[in-house]
């Protein structure tokens, strides 16, 4: 088959699934040295969609009714119902994890016969000693975990290092820092190139300002990280799509429908229009 020329154009959906109010103090690393007042602040949950006519690749799976539970966090609408609204053919759709956080890798299991592209580090690190101490371990759960296992026996693992086209027009890139193998994606679209930066920063204002997050399994790698993302975004224009922050459903165009509810998009048919940073479109 040919490439039509917009083989490496996607669109990009938001789908947020879950949302809570937590404060400043519970998200940002030594929130007290900056000598600033707590206060609450928003954390959404999302996963995204990227697709074109040619393949759908879903990029993390949040968290599952296991995870929630034991965490007291409810969904606002399931990821696996949102995948099914959205009319993903879960056969054939490629799934990448970002990180293996509970709230990324929770409802992997839908996905039985997809390829799972997994960072090689935070695979290794997740099924290693180490992440299992407390201070990482409470981030994930054992059951999930295990199902990772298995979907690398099952010979469906992809591993990822370092900086790799993933499909065209889609690169996945390895910054660690929140993460040991904590990975983002850039995604060519008709509105420009998107950054999903899952949890290389979860808030525009933790990148913009500089204020690492609260879990932190490498420091320095998440203030490299910063610099990378910065960059790409000065360099390349790219829109940001940070992986907590509440607003950014408000900075993009919402998805026409029902779905609407839950999920903006970026690119596609609709596209190319940029939208305005800050603004209501
Ligand atoms: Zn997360």
């Amino acid at each position: 088959m040919s490439q039509t020329p917009a083989d490496d154009t996607y669109e990009v959906l938001i789908v947020r699934y879950a949302s809570r109010t937590t404060t400043r103090g519970q998200v940002f690393l030594n929130h007290h040295l900056y000598g600033e007042p707590d206060g609450p602040i928003g954390m959404d949950y999302y996963v995204w969609v990227v697709r074109n006519e040619r393949r759908t690749i879903v990029v993390d799976t949040g968290y599952s009714e296991l995870g929630g539970r034991n965490r007291a966090r409810g969904h606002l609408i399931h990821p696996g119902e949102a995948f099914s609204r959205l009319g993903i053919e879960r056969a054939g759709t490629t799934l990448v994890l970002t990180h293996a956080h509970y709230d990324h890798v929770g409802n992997v299991d839908l996905f039985g016969d997809s390829k799972v592209i997994v960072p090689r580090t935070e695979f290794d690190f997740w099924t290693g000693d180490c992440g299992r101490r407390f201070q990482f371990h409470h981030s994930v759960e054992d059951s999930e975990i295990d199902h990772l296992r298995d979907v690398h026996q099952q010979g469906r693992m992809v591993f990822h290092r370092g900086h790799e086209e993933i499909a065209p027009g889609v690169e996945m890139i390895e910054l660690g820092g929140h993460s040991p193998g904590q990975a983002v994606l850039t995604v060519n679209t008709s509105e420009g190139l998107v950054l999903l930066a899952s949890d290389a920063t979860h808030y525009y204002e933790e990148l913009e300002r500089d204020l690492p997050f609260l879990v932190v399994a490498d420091l320095e790698a998440m203030y490299r990280g910063f610099d990378y993302m910065n960059q790409l975004i000065a360099d390349r224009d790219a829109i940001l799509v940070p992986g907590h922050d509440p607003a950014v459903l408000d900075r993009h165009r919402r998805l026409d429908g029902p779905m609407g509810e839950f999920v903006a998009v970026i690119g596609g048919p609709q596209g190319p229009r940029r939208p305005q940073r800050g603004g209501t479109a």
